[in-house]
């Protein structure tokens, strides 16, 4: 057989993990970047004798390729990805490439919110629980350095679209989709619909002797699963209905459904609150049930689970103000359930980049919960006319240290000042990391 020629676009932790994976293989690797190559990556590449480029794509060398691994940050639209597909060579994610050399079972996680608790979560779970697991997709190590490494006998992944856009084989044994909502429509011809049959994608290979896990109280997924109909077992996680098989809210306390051996816990007790948290939960318990960990176990776990940086993350009271840090709301669904969650009343931080955002879906509980508004965006002129009618109070911010001081400003004693932004950062952060690690400084410098 011919040695196969793998180019990989893009060296971030993904593409340095399939290429040290590539070379394991005993293929010929060549590593491009049309941006720069962190000096660390470099050196590892250098390490392995990996050949790569960077600030350009050389493309002989990349048309020749039997393969293509593509950073899923790289869009269809670039000229590079058009002439490879013009020249019908095949294009993978990281992914896919990792799953063709693992015998591990694989746990995957999509959804278009949660999706990184779920999978933390769903890891934690089955870690203490003893098991042989590797936690990858989006999260810390990359998938396929942990299998170029050594195999395991689970791996939890977190999977975006663009992740599954580029699979073929890949089948993972309990898939989960924890909801969808209009989010990255710029890479889908703006059709929600490309970016709903993305989703769903993580079903394609699966059989009945695979599990999938959605939200039946999901309206998007629900609509699209009668047409999808995939040919797995089926567990629906809900709120509101009851189900024979899966997971479901009763008496404020979640159930699990799947043996003579049901599991139930108080949401009081579990350690991450909100009700998109119970969603999260219940599809992490259901995850974990499903490959054995027992119900002692799994309570342990859900009770004792650290939070996420930058997600409803309790920063500090000061002067009877709480201030929480949910920098990675970038959607207006991740604030509604933000706001879902506030007890106390509410000082809104919310603004930055607009992905096309309907206000209308948070405008009620706004009008409830929120006492102000501080927008901090470089363009916030579609928060005010959304929201002027809705609070008593609504100014514009330049700055994190500046719209931190306006909310202790506003705020009373027992009030909460939440800063959920429903948008993108990078009109004035560098990411949603930077704003959330701005917004706890400051709240500490107070
Ligand atoms: P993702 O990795 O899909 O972006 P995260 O777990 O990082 O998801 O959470 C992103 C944001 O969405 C946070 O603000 C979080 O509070 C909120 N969130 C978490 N889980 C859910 C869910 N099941 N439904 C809606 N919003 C959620």
């Amino acid at each position: 057989m011919p040695v196969e020629k793998i180019v990989i676009l893009g060296s971030g932790e993904s593409g340095v993990g399939a290429a040290i994976l590539a070379q394991k293989q005993g293929m010929e690797v060549f590593v491009s970047d049309f941006g720069k190559i962190k000096d660390a990556y470099k050196s590892e590449l250098e390490a392995h004798q990996i050949p790569f480029e960077e600030g350009t794509h050389s493309e002989e060398i990349i048309l020749a390729a039997t393969t293509i691994i593509k950073s899923p940050g790289i869009p269809d639209k670039a000229p590079i990805i058009k002439k490879i597909k013009e020249k019908n060579i095949p294009v993978i994610s990281e992914i896919e490439f990792g799953f063709r050399y693992t015998k591990a079972k694989v746990i995957a996680i999509t959804g278009t919110n949660g999706k990184t608790t779920t999978t933390a979560l769903t890891y934690h779970l089955l870690d203490k629980a003893g098991l042989n697991v590797g936690l990858g997709g989006n999260i810390g190590t990359s998938f396929a350095r942990q299998v170029a490494n050594g195999d395991k006998e689970y791996f939890v992944l977190e999977v975006s679209s663009f992740q599954l856009d580029n699979c073929v084989t890949f089948k993972p044994h309990i898939a989960v989709l924890c909801n969808i909502t209009e989010d990255h429509l710029d890479r889908y011809d703006y059709k929600f619909e490309n970016y709903i049959d993305s989703k769903f994608s993580i079903t394609k290979n699966q059989d009945a002797d695979d599990y999938f896990i959605y939200c039946m109280d999901d309206k998007v997924t629900m609509e699209y699963f009668h047409k999808a109909n995939p040919a797995v077992q089926k567990l629906p996680v809900s709120y509101y209905q009851k189900v024979s098989k899966g997971a479901y809210v009763e008496n404020k306390q979640i159930i699990i459904e799947l043996d003579q051996n049901n599991f139930i816990m108080p949401i009081s007790e579990l350690s991450i609150q909100g009700m998109h948290n119970s969603y999260n939960s219940m599809a992490a318990a259901i995850s974990a049930k499903l490959v054995g960990v027992r119900n002692e176990k799994i309570r342990e776990s859900l009770e004792d689970f650290k939070n996420l940086e930058h997600r409803l993350e309790f920063v500090a009271t000061i002067r009877n103000v709480d201030f929480i840090n949910d920098s990675k709301a970038t959607n207006v669904n991740s604030t509604w359930y933000a706001l879902e969650s506030m007890i106390k009343p509410t000082v809104l931080i919310a603004g930055g980049v607009d992905k096309g955002n309907d206000y209308t879906l948070i405008k009620e509980l706004v009008n409830s919960k929120v006492k102000a508004i501080i927008c901090l965006g470089k363009d916030n002129e579609k928060l005010h006319q959304a929201f002027a009618s809705e609070v008593g109070y609504i100014v514009d911010a330049g700055s994190m240290e500046q719209a931190v001081q306006m909310a202790y400003n506003i705020a009373e004693k027992g009030d909460v000042v939440l800063l959920s932004p429903c948008c993108a950062s990078f009109d004035l952060f560098e990411n949603y990391e930077d704003r959330g690690k701005q917004f706890k400084r400051c709240v500490l410098n107070l």
